[in-house]
């Protein structure tokens, strides 16, 4: 008779583990730590957007939504980018409702990256993109940002170039860098891309977290990029319920065309009554707008805090993250700096190097200020004594 065993797997991501960010969380729960790692809000979303959500369930939108999204959901969308960034997309052919910005990265990458092509990332780098590339078949090309600014180093861009670039993928406001490109900076890039045949992912999900009055510069406000561009945001991160998962992407018919072939085999629709929800939620501009004034009050009452630490904050500009420098505190690498910090201050970060390939060493940790003030004033509290 033959064993029971289960076949043998090769791996498709053989270098993946568990990401940085389960891993904190899970190592702040078991020694009760502050958790500044895992990026998310540790406060409430609008209660008015829940009763949208639950009157959209009570109402009967329980079924499967349209594949792109619910068409409502998909105009208050392109409305928003038409206000804000000055590009009309068209709701019906460009705009898609994702299962937040996760899938629709993925998606972007699988629809456009063949077995073989190249696809720039500008390193330090959010975690899901070289595996994305990676399923994909395609070739990961890093190029450093400009260590301690996190600025995008456009010679270093134009020298990765090449026949074999099929994309390149650009985060602003940066996650972990948290620094945001220029109007003139995107505009480099649209010369630089110009001619050529590369595609643009565009992670945009910090959008509306950008401060002291600077504007966030959408790849969709400048034509020559928005002509090559898959536009890709969050309602999680913009109106605090990260669990939701629920993103969009604003791209080009003919890119949105391809991307729609991927997406309607990947996750087919996303929540029916959240889409509803959000629509109705939509129409009310001020929770996006007021976001900037919110989280700046928050970012300046951490910094105020650590500023009483022997932690060196870096700049930041946009997103909820706050880099430090704590090479006046330790000598340890980034990621056991960050499990000490957990185990025996009773403070969880992330540690920057798990943004880079192979673990480049800085100093630095991450910071998530997107808390409670309460919250916020007891890790200050507990920071204030390394
Ligand atoms: N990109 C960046 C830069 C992020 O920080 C996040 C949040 N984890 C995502 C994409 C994914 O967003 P979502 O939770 O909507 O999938
Ligand atoms: N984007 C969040 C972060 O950077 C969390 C994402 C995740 O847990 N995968 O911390």
């Amino acid at each position: 008779m033959n064993e029971i065993r289960t076949p043998a797997l090769a791996s498709r991501l053989p270098a993946v583990g568990t990401t940085i960010f389960t891993v904190m969380s899970a190592l702040s729960t078991e020694h009760g730590a502050v958790n500044l790692g895992q990026g998310f809000p540790d406060f409430d979303c609008d209660p008015a957007l829940v009763r949208c959500v639950a009157g959209a369930m009570e109402q009967g939108h329980n079924q499967y939504p349209p594949m792109a999204g619910l068409p409502a959901l998909r105009q208050a969308v392109a409305d928003k980018m038409g206000a804000l960034y000055g590009h009309r997309y068209d709701p019906a052919s460009e705009i898609t409702i994702t299962a937040g910005a996760t899938q629709a990265i993925l998606t972007a990458v699988l629809c456009c990256v063949h077995p073989g092509d190249e696809v720039i990332v500008l390193e330090p780098c959010y975690d899901s993109y070289v595996p994305n590339i990676e399923l994909a078949g395609g070739r990961v090309v890093r190029v450093a940002l400009t260590p301690g600014s996190f600025r995008p180093d456009f010679d270093k861009i134009a020298a990765a170039i090449g026949p074999e670039t099929r994309a390149i993928i650009v985060n602003t406001p940066h996650n972990p860098g948290a620094a945001v490109w220029t109007r003139a900076e995107m505009q480099r890039l649209a010369d630089l891309l110009a001619g050529t045949e590369v595609l643009l992912i565009a992670d945009e999900v910090y959008e509306h977290m950008v401060y002291d009055g600077a504007p966030h510069v959408s790849a969709a406000s400048i034509p020559e990029l928005a002509a090559r561009a898959f536009v890709v945001s969050s309602f999680g991160k913009t109106y605090h319920v990260t669990g939701w998962k629920v993103g969009y992407v604003a791209a080009p018919a003919a890119l949105t065309a391809e991307f729609r072939k991927v997406h309607q085999f990947n996750v087919f629709t996303v929540n029916t009554p959240v889409q509803h929800g959000l629509a109705q939620y939509m129409a009310d501009p001020r929770p996006y707008l007021d976001l900037p004034a919110f989280y700046q009050r928050k970012r300046d009452r951490f910094r105020a805090g650590l500023a009483r630490t022997r932690l060196r904050p870096l700049p930041c500009e946009g997103t909820y993250f706050q880099g430090v420098d704590y090479s006046a505190v330790s000598p340890l690498p980034e990621a056991e700096f960050c499990k000490w910090l957990t185990r025996e201050i009773g403070v969880a970060a992330v540690p920057l190097s798990a943004f880079y390939e192979g673990g480049f060493e800085q100093g630095i940790a991450r910071l998530c200020f997107a808390k409670r003030d309460a919250t916020l004033d007891q890790a200050l509290q507990r920071l204030a004594g390394i």
